[in-house]
This record gives structure tokens, sequence and C-alpha cells, in this order.
């Protein structure tokens, strides 16, 4: 299991650190609370007591999609359903471990290219039955559909390794989101 705070959450206030000391640190300078050991015996009230709801456990591990063309960079001029291959990483324990490279079968047979095609929707979700996680640049009508298998995650920046950091830097928000208890109250995320 792994204890860490939602930076986008957070707002500082430092009632976790009055509870547990032990476990958790206020970064002054970042605005936002630390965890320092995960495992204190205090973690638990104190996560309880935040009013934000900011600190969260993780015990699963999520499977995450990036869109690519070039195995390199995130597809850059069109929705992810586009992307030639989707390179599938495992989240787990505070690490994103690259897994391997899956083919979009209806890149190949797309001839037409008409956004928000159902048949596209249906397309990505059967080659990524797994996955928890779908990040591309852009996202097309078909994100309606898209949300209610994965949660649905924007990126602005081109190098998919500085995507995986990014990953990592906001994956509480990324969980929140997943485990909403209706798929249909799920939101398209930005990150950054
Ligand atoms: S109690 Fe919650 S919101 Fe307040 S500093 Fe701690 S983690 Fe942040």
């Amino acid at each position: 299991m792994t204890v860490l705070v939602d930076k986008n959450r957070c707002v500082g206030c430092g009632i976790c650190t009055s509870i547990c000391s032990d476990g958790i640190r206020l970064d002054i300078i970042k605005g936002y609370a630390l965890i320092v050991d995960g495992n204190s015996e205090c973690m638990d009230k104190a996560r309880r007591a935040c009013p934000q709801e900011a600190i969260t456990e993780i015990n699963e591990k999520l499977k995450f999609a990036i869109g690519t063309d070039d195995k390199k960079t995130v597809k850059p001029d069109d929705h992810v359903g586009m992307s030639a291959f989707f390179h599938i990483f495992e989240y787990s324990d505070g690490e994103m471990i690259f897994k391997e490279k899956r083919e979009n079968p209806k890149y190949k047979s797309d001839e037409t290219r008409i956004h928000g095609d159902p048949g596209k929707a249906k397309a990505t979700a059967s080659v990524l039955q797994d996955v928890d996680v779908l990040i591309g640049k852009m996202m097309g009508p078909n994100i309606v559909r898209l949300k209610k298998q994965f949660v649905c995650v924007i990126v602005r920046e081109k190098e998919i390794s500085h995507v995986i950091d990014i990953i990592k830097e906001n994956i509480c928000t990324v969980l929140h989101e997943k485990n909403k208890s209706d798929s249909n109250e799920r939101r398209g995320i930005l990150l950054k």
C-alpha cells in the first residue's frame, strides 16, 4: 500500500501534521503536505481528519494506455482513437512500468476517419479492455462513451517519458476520478 497526499486537493491547512507529525510534514514552499512515513501509526487518524479527503491510500495497480504514432511522443495532431499504437503502462507502488505496445486495429481499417463514430469508440475499448486510464492530447466526441470505461486524461506534454512523470505526480487525482461510484459522473481531466 502507498499513502500519498493529493496535491490538487490539499489546501495546506496543517490539520494532518498536528495529528501525525511522524508521518506527514507541511511543505511551505510547495504549499501542500507530504508523506514522510506512510506506515506511521497515526496516519489513519490524520487521513480521516483531513477536510479535503486529500490523504489517499493506493492499494491497487492501475493500467494506463497512451496513444502514440512514433512510440516516443503522444499523438500530436488528432484524437487519441486515431493513434497507430497504444503504449501500456502499469502503475504500482509509485512506479510506472512499461508493459507492452498494442496496435490500434481501427487506425488501419478506418478509411473515413469520421470523428465521433461509435464504432471507433468500440474498437478502442475492445483493444484496451483491461485498461483503467486512457491518455491523449485530444479526445473527440467519443469521450462521452469512452469515459464510461476509462478515466480520460488529456496532456499537453509531448514526450511520453515526461507524461509518465506527470501521471505519477497526479496519481491521486486519477484515482479519485476512477473511484467515482457512478461512471456517468466522470469527467475528462487535464494534467499539466
Ligand atoms: S489536512 Fe488535508 S488539506 Fe490539510 S494539510 Fe493535511 S492533507 Fe492538506
